[in-house]
């Protein structure tokens, strides 16, 4: 039974459910399977391709609900913001039926040859390696452009969320793709490297912590296979005194706290200007004093236990450790749920340098408020960050939007929202969140060769 992998709910600490991992015959007949499958499925039209996309969505849409349970109950996200990630995967879904012929077509270039063009082809099999924050969505994002290019996909999915993983495989399954075109393997993460060098298997993608990504990306870049890293992020949150405070306020603290906290573009450091500081960090430390924290299953909560206790332990070290160097805590004490992996959601403000709050990503619902003289300033202790996902601005003056896309250094630079990933628009980092672009018409050609072709 020591070989079992227990989904625990994260809420209350208790079982949920075991499950066997694939032993060494197991991995090997699946990756039989995905490299037989991708010599038909390369040939299928894209009409079809799309159609059965559109099967997907349908059933992603038609049971949002029971999915949704069990991703609340494996890591402890509110329900309701369950059912809408469920719902999400559907419209990348339909996004790739709807735009991947037009992604996919051939791009003609002018040379002295007769006809000179691109053509995208499918690699073959690709690897997968995914993360518990939105055990659906994560996997969509690569799933559907992927089975739309004529890839197939092999998931290995975060070892806490394997009752959501066969979810995956299931809608795959209902909506009628050939058996292989997407398969879960229930692995540890021992088993991926073997999986990466395999011949068989083509690319792989990783959305993750930095040290699973430098270990996946160093293994793809020994045996000469792209790789895409998605890693953390410690997105800046920039507020200047032309902001409508209000919608700031109130787009800070959904940035910050939702998915309690456990997302990679989520805010998590928030720089605001000194004319409308006092102002905004009154109504911020309001705000997340009125979040009501509980029973995920609940309509009313707002944010639920973190995913593991690890992940609750690892973030409660990281505020004592910003505490014991220099900062404050500005939010009001609370008293938690008893068992589970609860933490209370807090701002600390004027963290020092060197500690977790400026260097480290805060995976859960604290953010870090420091006030700043100047958009320079802002922008200056933004870029202090290893890491480069996304990045918000509120303004109004159209030259501090100018300066704040052309000089944050990050992947995606939202103005007056909060950063958000669409299937429409390109997703992805640079510096240590990672390199690649997910979605979009980059998330299609991400795993494939342009084949160069000029005919004489
Ligand atoms: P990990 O990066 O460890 O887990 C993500 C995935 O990578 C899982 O499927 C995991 O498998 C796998 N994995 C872990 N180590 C390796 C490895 N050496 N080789 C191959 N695969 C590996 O994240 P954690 O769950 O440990 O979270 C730790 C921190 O990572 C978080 O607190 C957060 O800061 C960051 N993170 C960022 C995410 C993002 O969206 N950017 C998402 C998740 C985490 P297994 O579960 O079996 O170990």
């Amino acid at each position: 039974p020591d070989t079992q992998v227990q989904s625990i709910n994260p809420a209350n600490g208790e079982v949920i459910e075991s499950f066997t991992p694939l032993n060494a015959s197991g991995i090997e007949s699946a990756l039989d399977k995905a490299a037989d499958r991708f010599l038909s499925w390369r040939n299928v039209p894209l009409a079809e391709r799309a159609e059965l996309l559109n099967s997907a969505a349908d059933i992603l849409e038609a049971k949002a609900s029971e999915y949704a349970r069990d991703i609340t109950l494996e890591m402890g996200k509110p329900l309701a913001q369950a059912e809408g990630e469920v719902k999400k995967c559907a419209t990348a879904c339909r996004h790739y039926a709807e735009h991947g012929a037009s992604y996919l077509q051939d791009e003609t270039i002018r040379t002295d040859a007769h006809r000179a063009f691109v053509r995208h082809l499918p690699m073959g099999p690709v690897l997968a390696v995914m993360p518990w924050n939105f055990p659906f969505w994560q996997v969509f994002r690569f799933a559907a452009p992927g089975l739309m290019a004529g890839n197939v996909g092999l998931l290995k999915h975060a070892s806490n969320v394997w009752r959501s993983a066969l979810n995956i495989e299931d809608v795959f399954r209902r909506a009628g793709f050939p058996d292989g075109c997407f398969q879960t393997l229930l692995i540890g993460s021992s088993d991926v490297e073997g999986v990466i060098r395999d011949n068989r298997v083509k690319a792989v993608t990783l959305t993750g912590s930095g040290p699973a990504g430098r270990s996946v990306a160093a293994i793809a870049g020994d045996s000469i296979k792209p790789s895409l890293l998605e890693l953390g992020g410690s997105d800046a949150f920039i507020v200047m005194p032309s902001a409508d405070l209000d919608k700031a306020v109130k787009t800070a603290v959904t940035a910050r706290t939702q998915n309690s906290g456990q997302s990679c573009i989520a805010a998590k450091r928030f720089f605001v200007h000194a004319d409308i500081h006092a102002e905004f960090s009154k109504r911020f430390v309001a705000a997340f004093d009125a979040l009501e924290v509980g029973d995920p299953m609940k309509d009313s909560t707002d944010v639920g236990p973190l995913a593991t206790l690890q992940i609750r332990d690892e973030l409660a070290d990281q505020v004592d450790r910003s505490l014991k160097g220099g900062a404050e805590s500005l939010t009001k004490d609370r008293t938690l749920p008893g068992k589970g992996a609860w933490i209370a959601p807090q701002i600390l403000a004027e963290a020092h340098s060197g500690t977790p709050s400026t260097d480290e990503e805060m995976f859960g619902p604290v953010a870090n408020l420091w006030k700043v003289s100047s958009l320079d300033d802002a922008i200056a202790r933004a870029n202090r960050s290893v890491f480069g996902l996304g990045s918000t601005l509120f303004s109004k003056e159209e030259a501090e939007i100018d300066k704040a896309v052309n000089e944050l250094e990050a992947g995606a630079t939202f103005i007056n929202s909060m950063v958000a990933s669409d299937p429409r628009l390109p997703f992805g980092g640079i510096k240590q969140s990672g390199y690649g672009r997910e979605l979009a018409a980059d998330g299609l050609h991400a795993f494939m060769n342009r084949k160069t072709v000029s005919v004489a």
